[in-house]
């Protein structure tokens, strides 16, 4: 099923003991690594990062117990399985092995095709997990990301938002939204076609994470629409970034993917949190209705939503 080849770690204070099980371990197509220093051994799995580790319990300086009590207890190494390979073969001791969470438990002498066996069983399953970890992560990523520009999708930003509110209300801060549309947008799918149309929004999305702090949320809002929230920004500072996103929309050079000489522009809408609007879709609103004006001026530029409307804005 998985093609990379898993790594082992073998801890065991019997350089004799390591070469047996170095030697069947290899036929089976694993790598490797081993060590006789049972207090170096919790730092190699660290950094090592194992499928498995197969580890001895009577050890001078420190126990295999303690070892994999330590592996246990950390969120980096809890989930690689641990496999006691001891010459204490009592039935507590079993008991204990298992009950500080060991995957498996091997008693001396053993048979090495036994072994072998056991260690894929416990490599299997790790692989297995790591799969669906990775399987998870990529679910969590699709959950919250709009599929085409890899932004924020409208669900998220709209989770946000209210998060955002309610540390602003707590805090008496002062918070921003833009929302941006594509100037003439139907004209680009309709002129060059839907795939370019396609390429202008991954590129729009590429603007704006480039361009934007790491506590900004830029989102896709609909279809050519985007949504940002600016935390702890005020009108200046949101008017400073709307024209410097005007700007590099309208002046920069596209990507080699769109036609030569193409050119786009977009049209921004400002409201803030919470002179402009205090709930979420006022607030929305509030943005629409700015960027609405911005429309109605000519396109390629930006208006700051006021209760009166009279702050507009100069390109
Ligand atoms: P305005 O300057 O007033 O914003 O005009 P516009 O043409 O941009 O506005 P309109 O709302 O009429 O057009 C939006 C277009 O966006 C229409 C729709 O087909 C297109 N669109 C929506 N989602 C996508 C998409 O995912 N890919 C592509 N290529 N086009 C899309
Ligand atoms: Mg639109
Ligand atoms: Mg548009």
């Amino acid at each position: 099923m998985q093609k990379q080849t898993a790594k082992i770690l073998v801890v065991d204070d019997s350089p004799l003991q390591i070469e047996h099980l170095k030697k069947c371990l290899h036929r089976s197509g694993f790598e490797i690594f081993t060590t006789t220093k049972s207090d170096e051994a919790v730092e190699l799995v660290e950094n090592l990062l194992p499928d498995l580790v197969l580890l001895d319990i009577m050890m001078p300086k420190k126990d295999g117990y303690c070892i994999c009590e330590v592996l246990k207890s950390s969120a980096a190494t809890k989930d690689i399985p641990v496999i006691f390979i001891t010459s204490k073969n009592e039935r507590q001791d079993k008991i204990k092995g298992f009950c500080i969470g060991a995957f498996d438990y091997i008693t001396k002498p053993f048979y090495t095709e036994e072994v072998e066996a056991r260690v894929k069983n416990a490599i299997n399953l790790k692989l297995s997990q790591d799969e669906l970890k990775k399987k998870n992560s990529i679910l969590e990523i699709l959950a919250i990301r709009d599929e085409l520009t890899v932004l924020y999708n409208r669900r998220y930003v709209l989770k946000r938002l209210d998060e955002e509110i309610e540390r602003a209300k707590r805090y008496n801060r002062v918070f921003s939204c833009i929302m941006i549309d594509i100037d003439y947008f139907k004209k680009i799918n309709d002129t060059y076609g839907h795939p370019i149309g396609d390429i202008v929004l991954r590129y729009m999305g590429e603007i704006l994470r480039k361009s934007l702090r790491t506590v900004d949320i830029a989102s896709r809002y609909g279809g050519e629409e985007f949504l940002l929230i600016l935390p702890e920004t005020d009108l200046a500072g949101t008017k400073s970034v709307a024209e410097k996103l005007r700007h590099i929309v309208c002046d920069a050079e596209p990507p080699e993917s769109l036609p030569k000489d193409f050119k786009f522009t977009i049209s921004l809408g400002i409201a803030i949190y919470p002179y402009d609007a205090e709930s979420r879709e006022k607030l929305i609103n509030a943005a629409d209705e700015s960027l609405y004006t911005a429309k109605g001026a000519g396109r390629n530029c930006w208006r700051a939503y006021q209760n009166d409307l009279k702050n507009l804005s100069e390109r």
